[in-house]
């Protein structure tokens, strides 16, 4: 058993699932947070007698040989209790009554976009073959981008003759394959594919990595699925930091790292500061993982008596230069049960007409609870809405507590177009804005969700766990394959089979 030395920077899923798998094997971990409550974006807040998810309300991965499955059955914890979201989601274009309904049988899905979306169905066909070939390749764990020669050749012993097929398809996206099928002038189709990629890459259909969007569309269905956790998304992490202190790692909360020291042998140090007692102190480590958007990471590298490398400045240089991302806007109401109307699917997506302040692609995400399932008092349920907004707005506003108010105004004047809001129906809201989520979950400017699923940042070209910097690897939504609890376990897994694989 090795004695290796291990620091994980932020107990979001990412770190957590990575300091878990290396605590049990055997590695000694210690995971430093600077939120009150380990999960990140994953985590909740309670008010009032309500639970509510702060960000994520969905997870992928929790059937048999899903991700979040793997990695539980490994750790020898319980997986969350959850029910499948079915639809996944109900979206709503502006004008329709009628939600096109993604639903997880394949059949009823197939019936469904084949009603909503006439003439396209060979375009989703191509898209039900690049997930089945994706989704076995990414199952058979491979290192994506790789750096190293081992990665290289976990890559090649993940590649099967139909992972060939998605080659000719790596630097296409969504806009250029409707095209390919005639379908550049469906506005309603397009529409529908920008609002479901916006959640799931943080661009639309036009930016969108083809290979990246089969895999986010198609998980929705059987035999995989989108999963709402019984309790809270809380769950989640609270499985992962029981399996981490089982094997004798821990978790320091309220500690932020504010700085990663550099020597000649790669990163080295942490400078960690105890929000409980003030005092800030170095600690050493064999290797440090990072689980902070890759934006937070360059920031905190300190070079100690020795200059950055070629590589390193590259690095810099390629985050410096990374599109602006998104930040988001969430509403969280507390409402009577009466005001969700009945047969009220749990997820949502309403896409506007009408102009407003809110928004960068006028819709909102709503996630709803169900009676019994842990959010809400008996007789109560938990509305949880979001938008993707430009965190510039925030960061530079004159009266930040006044736009706050005018969003949150908004948004519930917009769903009060379905759900019955009233002064009466509606007992407690509260609001979260970039800079609410800077301060809770430490991300730069409060951007979430990762860098974006374009070509130029997806699967093969995106940022590798292994960083340019020896014994430093990164965790998160900013790696392979992307945003979402699934995919920062990937990445998570990832780097502890890279840190296992070098020879101390
Ligand atoms: C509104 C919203 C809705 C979403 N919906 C879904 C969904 O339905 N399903 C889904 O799967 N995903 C969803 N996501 C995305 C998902 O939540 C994230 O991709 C994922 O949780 C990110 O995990 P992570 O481990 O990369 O990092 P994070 O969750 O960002 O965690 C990073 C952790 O690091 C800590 N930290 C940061 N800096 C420091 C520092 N200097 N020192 C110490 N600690 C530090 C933070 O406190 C935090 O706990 C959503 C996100 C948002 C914002």
């Amino acid at each position: 058993m090795t004695q290796s030395r291990i620091i994980v920077v932020g107990a979001g899923i990412g770190g957590l699932t990575a300091g878990a798998l290396l605590a049990k094997r055997g590695y000694q971990v210690r995971v430093f947070d600077q939120a009150i409550v380990p999960g990140g974006c994953a985590s909740t807040f309670k008010r009032r007698g309500f639970t509510f998810d702060v960000g994520a309300t969905q997870v992928a991965g929790l059937e048999p040989g899903g991700i979040h499955q793997r990695i539980f059955s490994e750790l020898g914890v319980e997986l969350p209790k959850a029910t499948y979201c079915d639809p996944a989601c109900a979206v709503y274009l502006p004008g329709e009554s009628e939600p096109i309904s993604v639903w997880r049988d394949p059949e009823r899905w197939k019936a469904e976009r084949s009603r909503q979306f006439p003439g396209s169905e060979r375009f989703w066909q191509l898209m039900a073959v690049l997930f089945r070939a994706s989704w076995a390749f990414q199952g058979r764990d491979p290192v994506l981008p790789p750096r190293n020669f081992w990665d290289l050749s976990q890559l090649i012993k993940a590649l099967r003759l139909d992972t060939l097929t998605t080659v000719p398809f790596t630097l296409m996206t969504v806009g250029d394959a409707l095209r390919l099928f005639g379908l550049g002038q469906d506005n309603r189709l397009k529409k529908f594919l920008d609002l479901q990629l916006k959640l799931y890459s943080q661009v639309d259909a036009d930016e969108t990595a083809l290979l990246y969007a089969a895999t986010a569309l198609g998980v929705s269905q059987s035999p995989q699925g989108l999963f709402h956790l019984e309790g809270s998304m809380q769950v989640l992490s609270d499985r992962l930091v029981e399996a981490l202190e089982k094997y004798g790692g821990q978790l320091l909360m309220r500690h932020t790292v504010k700085e990663i020291n550099l020597d000649s042998r790669g990163a080295s140090s942490v400078v960690v500061y105890s929000q409980k007692t003030g005092e800030i102190w170095t600690e050493t480590a064999d290797n440090i993982v990072a689980n902070v958007p890759v934006q937070n990471l360059t920031k905190m590298l300190v070079f100690q008596g020795m200059q950055e490398s070629l590589g390193q400045k590259l690095y810099r240089q390629r985050v410096a230069k990374l599109p602006p991302a998104s930040g988001a806007f969430v509403v969280y109401l507390g409402v009577k049960q009466s005001a969700i109307p009945a047969h009220c699917p749990p997820h949502l997506q309403f896409l506007y007409d009408w102009d407003g302040e809110i928004g960068e692609n006028n819709s909102l995400f709503v996630s709803v609870s169900r009676p019994g399932d842990g959010r809400a008092p008996e007789g109560m349920a938990t509305i949880t809405a979001s938008s993707f907004t430009d965190t510039e707005i925030w960061s530079n506003c004159e009266d930040y507590l006044a736009l706050k108010e005018r969003y949150a105004s908004e948004a519930i004047a917009r769903l009060g177009q379905y759900f019955h809001l009233t002064p009466e129906t509606i007992v407690y809201r509260e609001a979260a804005t970039p800079s609410t989520f800077t301060r809770y979950t430490g991300r730069d400017r409060g951007i979430v969700g990762g860098v974006g699923q374009r070509i130029p940042t997806f699967g093969p070209f995106g940022f590798a766990t292994r960083t340019p910097v020896p014994h430093l690897w990164l965790v998160g939504d900013s790696t392979h394959p992307g945003e979402g609890t699934a995919g920062v376990s990937y990445s998570a897994l990832t780097a502890v089979r890279q840190i296992q694989s070098f020879k101390f």
